[in-house]
């Protein structure tokens, strides 16, 4: 096997944790994040959620100056056990407006730079045969890194996208991008099949049923529902209970074959800095540490 240290992994879910900048003109602002370290973070809380710190621990926790060849870098080694047969999910959680999207496919003023690991992990293919499967849509083959990005931008278009009072950009929508992948174990030169998922969620903000009525409430409310299913579908892996509640949500129920048994899963939480956003924040670190 070619990437052996990732079997030597212990467990198959970790958690990471990824805490945005400041953006351009809130450099007065005071960041509720008090300290990071390697697996550790810990944040002010107003006396609201009982004032003092509160401390997280995770797999990895990445502060607001890590660049996304630094992130991409410590999920390689994930990314790359896909050519070893292994089936692979990395979710993006947070808020609207936390860099989930920043995270897996860069800012909208995409440098080579900014690139997020949507790009960065297709490049790991070498000679074997690339498809891309979009969820509701068709296979469609493809044979280099500009076929599946002009792939991307398409599903990226068609992506449902809601105004909130939040943010006019934000997501209301699952977007996941599928690689499955074929490879060759050179030694034994039996044919591996491995496969990627790399889902952008849907923000996870709890919303005010005051400010929003009919459709966009109920849309709301399945986002929720699906994300805390999804909560619970890792949370059981990790405690390795012997009921896993795939069957609750068509997210889980469609990533079944890439949840749980031999597959690798890396839950990605994301804050944002801001104080007004800490009761975010906190659910945020919460819903992290429940499937950890
Ligand atoms: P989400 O997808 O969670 O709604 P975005 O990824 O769109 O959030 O991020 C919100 C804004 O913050 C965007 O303008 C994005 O470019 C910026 N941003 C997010 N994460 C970072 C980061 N790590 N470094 C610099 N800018 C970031
Ligand atoms: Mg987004």
């Amino acid at each position: 096997k070619l990437y052996n240290q990732v079997q030597d992994l212990k467990g198959s879910i970790r958690v990471y944790c990824r805490v945005r900048p400041f953006l351009s003109g809130q450099s007065n602002y005071l960041s509720t994040v008090d300290n990071i370290e390697e697996g550790n973070i810990t944040i002010n809380t107003p006396s609201k959620y009982g004032k003092g710190r509160k401390s997280f621990n995770f797999n990895k926790v990445f502060g607001p100056s890590a660049t996304q060849a630094e992130v991409f870098s410590d999920m390689q080694p994930l990314i790359r056990s896909v050519l070893d047969g292994y089936n692979v999910c990395i979710f993006a959680y947070g808020q609207t407006g936390s860099g989930k999207t920043y995270t897996m496919s860069g800012p909208k003023d995409l440098t080579e730079k900014s690139q997020g690991v949507n790009y960065r992990a297709l490049e790991i293919r070498n000679s074997s045969q690339t498809g891309l499967n979009v969820p509701d849509a068709n296979l469609v083959p493809v044979s280099s890194t500009p076929d599946v990005i002009d792939l991307m931008n398409l599903g990226q278009k068609n992506r449902a996208v809601g105004a909130t009072a939040l943010n006019d950009r934000s997501s209301r929508s699952h977007s996941c991008l599928t690689v499955h992948v074929q490879g060759r174990d050179l030694t034994s030169g039996t044919t591996l099949r491995g496969c990627m998922h790399l889902v952008d969620l849907a923000g996870s903000e709890r919303v005010d049923k005051s400010e929003v009525t009919g459709d966009r409430l109920k849309e709301a409310q399945h986002i929720n529902k699906s994300l805390s299913a999804l909560g619970d579908v890792i949370a059981s892996l990790a405690h390795k209970n012997p009921h896993v509640p795939y069957r609750n949500s068509k997210l889980t129920q469609l990533l079944q074959d890439s949840l749980g048994g031999q597959a690798k899963t890396l839950m990605f939480v994301h804050i944002s800095p801001e104080p007004d956003a800490i009761g975010e924040t906190i659910s945020t670190l919460k819903f992290a540490e429940r499937v950890a």
